[in-house]
């Protein structure tokens, strides 16, 4: 009997099954884009992006163009956390700030000499490294920088994420003064022990503090990072952390699963593997962390995120209007991304591009005039096509063969016909239903949709490749 489309699309059941899980947990990506950042090429360049910025710019003068979505990588942290695997700097060099600025300033102006200035942008997202790194002059001359150069105004989604260790009630509220109305912390986990195994100590005192003058601001949106497979941690442990986060009632939870790849990542070295819990205890803290969320009305969205019912986030996911971009889940339709800042991705039309990964490298580029674009991809269509596909599996759990058949031009069972026979399997563990016109990810599916996207990618054929991706948990 298949399941009421209701429970399919807003909440799981709390129940997971550990063999389901085992049999399916395949190393993978989390396609935030398809085709995902490892297969960007160096042949891709600075000329690439410019004509396709340039393409954009016509499209917005005859009227086609929808408004832009802006990502700004703000790469310094203080300190090291020992489970990072983001590209950061680290360094106790505040004055390092205002060369990346002077940088970032004249990559806003290449950009915006292609694209013409003025263009209205619909969702601004600082990131990093630590974004709060920056001090309340720096964040203000960044922000008005982008204000002379696109439109950005009360209607644009603008958010930034928050180490809780460098900022005060008194920095949010100046965020807030510039702009900001959503707002990111990144908590991880409140047990001493683990942010101590971590490098990471920040207590739960002071982000109560931080998350109630946040609320009193008015930010719209205020989201949690939390990771479960930390050292040290133990499903005991770990449900008083899911309890404390219950207390302090974030809008959106973000709940990542720690992959420990020290060859990958260097500060990972630093964990000790032996006090990484076992596999059985991540899925036990998984599923209880899942059924606390439930439990506390928190609705699950996809992938690792939950969101109280009246957030734009669940909202959108009722509505079948979620969409997801290098930033994860969002409410905003597919646009084109620019990506700012060393390593920043971005997306324009049907091309990717990925920004310099060193400083020296995007100095040097920007230096000599020049966008700072190291790789990217210009899609194909069967990109564009599977692309559509995974992105409707991540967002919604569903393919509607219709539609993406009149988009496409395809006959789905025809072009798809080993991905469904690639199906199978999952079919006859319950995670998906096949039926005559769509694919239905099931309530119990959800939690390995990441599998089933999988099925769909044309770059994953070999084994070797995926192990280079985290497990899914
Ligand atoms: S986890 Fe965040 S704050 Fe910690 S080192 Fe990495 S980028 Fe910096």
């Amino acid at each position: 009997m298949s399941e009421p489309r209701a429970l399919v699309r807003d909440q799981p059941a709390p129940v997971l099954s550990e063999a389901l899980l085992r049999r399916f947990d395949a190393p993978g990506p989390r396609y935030t884009s398809y085709p995902t950042a490892d297969r960007f090429v160096e042949a891709y360049d600075a000329e690439d992006l410019c004509q396709a910025l340039s393409q954009r710019a016509e499209g917005s003068v005859a009227g086609a163009a929808s408004p832009l979505s802006l990502y700004v990588h703000i790469p310094f942290c203080d300190s090291v956390c020992y489970y990072c695997a983001c590209n950061k700097v680290i360094t106790r060099h505040h004055e390092r700030a205002a060369e990346y600025l002077d940088a970032l300033e004249r990559e806003i102006g290449l950009v915006v000499d292609r694209l013409r200035s003025g263009q209205a942008v619909s969702q601004l997202h600082f990131g990093g490294g630590s974004p709060t790194f920056l001090s309340d002059a720096e964040l203000e001359r960044l922000v008005l920088a982008l204000r002379r150069a696109f439109q950005i105004d009360e209607h644009s989604e603008m958010s930034i994420e928050i180490d809780p260790r460098t900022v005060t009630p008194q920095r949010l509220a100046h965020c807030r003064a510039l702009g900001f109305n959503r707002i990111s912390f990144g908590v991880q986990d409140f047990d001493p022990q683990v942010q101590l195994a971590v490098h990471r100590v920040q207590p739960f005192e002071s982000v109560r503090e931080l998350m109630l003058a946040a609320r009193e601001l008015g930010f719209k949106s205020i989201n949690a990072d939390l990771i479960y497979g930390l050292p040290r941690q133990t499903p005991l442990s770990f449900a008083r952390t899911v309890q404390q986060i219950g207390e302090l009632r974030p809008d959106r939870i973000a709940l990542y699963a720690y992959a420990h790849l020290p060859q990958r990542f260097k500060p990972q070295r630093r964990i000790h593997a032996e006090e990484l819990p076992s596999a059985a205890q991540r899925v036990a803290m998984l599923g209880d962390a899942i059924a606390g969320f439930l439990g506390r009305g928190y609705h699950y969205i996809g992938m690792d995120h939950f969101a109280l019912p009246d957030d734009a986030l669940a909202v959108a996911k009722r509505q079948g209007r979620l969409h997801r971009n290098f930033q994860g889940y969002s409410t905003q339709p597919d646009c084109d991304l620019i990506g700012l800042g060393v390593s920043s991705i971005g997306k324009v039309g049907a091309n990717y591009y990925q920004n310099a990964k060193t400083l020296d490298e995007y100095y040097d580029a920007l230096r000599q005039g020049q966008l700072p674009v190291q790789r990217g991809i210009a899609l194909t269509r069967d990109d564009v096509l599977r692309r559509a596909v995974i992105m409707a599996l991540m967002c919604q759990g569903r393919v509607e063969f219709e539609s993406i058949e009149l988009a496409h031009l395809v006959r789905m069972h025809d072009y798809f016909a080993r991905e469904f026979e690639a199906l199978q399997p999952m079919i006859e563990a319950g995670l998906v239903q096949l039926e005559p016109g769509a694919i239905q990810v099931t309530a119990t599916g959800w939690y390995v949709v990441r599998a089933v996207a999988m099925v769909f990618d044309r770059w994953l054929q070999s084994d070797k490749l995926r192990e280079r991706f985290s497990r899914i948990i």
